[in-house]
């Protein structure tokens, strides 16, 4: 069924808001360790080439000795820190392949990230994926290479606006993306991700649930359930940018070609998929169907990743970059293990609460 509502800042008076809360300031690292040089010799090319084996078909020879000696380095003081590094599927594949011990989607990051037997866990990805690792470990440190990695979705919403809601629709409950801030996972009942969305709200067993802050996926949501769902007007700002024109144009070319396409898309993209679905779904579907000629409509690094696995598939793709994922890189990463920097703090008593609706979502999925 269509959404039953949509709301956005505009739908409140301005005094009745609070400015979004900002990522917390990083705080001085200790304990720094020696820089380690960083050059390309026969013992680097010797050590990385195994892992050159894993990226070669999406790394030109000519730029691995750029990256190798920094990935080594990355390898032998994530050990000397005992560190964790756990990447979103949006990574580029010399960060996804090459030196993250945990790799996945927003979901799997979660349930992982409960699991983690280290000092410290080093988030390549954006502020509110370290901010959930934090959540499911308040009591080990963790990294963000660079804490101005942030989310155009997140942003769109405050703790603020979630109590808003909650005055105008007293009762209802409500479910946050993970892709929110802290702030405002505190406000909600559960959380929930792109894998698990449609299960989450019918797990409510309520008539109305309030769905934030992706206004495609609560559509997309809405279409899969007889729940009455009330939408807030937030967007991903790389799947937004996709239409359903270019969908066409890529199966005129060719209609033989199989489009695959993440939920956060507006729905005339959707229409054109054969399959939608998270990013864990979408890796799962092309390692059951191995397409000969794919075109996955999503985040460009995820195609690249695929294709490292599976080199025999041929993707087209349009390629949307997300800004906020690609401030993490190779030297950044190094940079944060050497001196513990930026740690990610929050708030214990916005802490314990946004804490319990990410459990609520990782309990009903185990
Ligand atoms: S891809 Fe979209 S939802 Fe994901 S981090 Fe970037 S802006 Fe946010």
């Amino acid at each position: 069924m269509p959404i039953a509502g949509l709301f956005g800042p505009e739908d409140f008076a301005p005094s009745q808001r609070r400015p979004a809360a900002s990522a917390p300031t990083a705080r001085p690292g200790t304990g720094a360790l020696p820089r380690p040089a960083l050059e390309w010799t026969p013992e680097v090319e010797r050590t990385t080439a195994p892992l050159y084996e894993r990226v070669k078909h999406v790394i030109p020879p000519i730029e691995w000795p750029l990256m190798a000696p920094t990935i080594k380095a990355i390898n032998e003081v994530k050990v000397a820190r005992n560190a964790v590094i756990l990447a979103h599927n949006y990574q580029a594949p010399e960060i996804f392949h090459c030196v993250a011990d945990i790799g996945g989607d927003s979901l799997q990051l979660a349930i992982e990230a409960t699991k983690v037997n280290a000092d410290i866990i080093v988030q390549c990805g954006v502020h509110f994926m370290a901010e959930t690792s934090k959540l499911l470990n308040p009591d080990k440190t963790v990294l963000i290479p660079d804490s101005r990695a942030g989310c155009s979705l997140a942003a769109s919403i405050t703790g603020a606006d979630v109590r808003l809601l909650r005055e105008r629709f007293p009762g209802v409950p409500v479910v946050a993306y993970v892709n929110t801030s802290a702030d405002v996972k505190a406000e909600v009942d559960i959380c929930c991700t792109s894998s698990n969305a449609v299960a989450v709200v019918e797990s409510l067993r309520a008539p109305t649930v309030i769905f934030l802050p992706d206004q495609y996926l609560a559509k997309y949501v809405a279409s899969k359930t007889d729940v009455k769902i009330i939408a807030w007007k937030g967007a991903c700002e790389v799947h937004e940018r996709f239409t359903g024109e270019e969908l066409r144009a890529y199966r005129e070319a060719d209609p033989s070609v199989q489009i695959i396409a993440h939920p956060e898309c507006p729905p005339d993209v959707l229409a054109e998929a054969d399959f939608t679905g998270s990013t864990a779904h979408m890796i799962k579907w092309v390692r059951e169907k191995r397409p000969k000629r794919l075109v996955m409509i999503t985040e460009c690094s995820m195609a690249d990743n695929v294709r490292a696995e599976l080199p025999e598939i041929e993707m087209l793709r349009p390629c949307n970059l997300c800004p906020h994922m690609k401030r993490i890189t190779l030297s950044n990463i190094l940079e944060s293990l050497l001196t513990l920097r930026e740690e990610v703090t929050i708030d214990p008593a916005i802490a314990e609460r946004a804490q319990r609706s990410v459990e609520r979502m990782i309990n009903l999925k185990n």
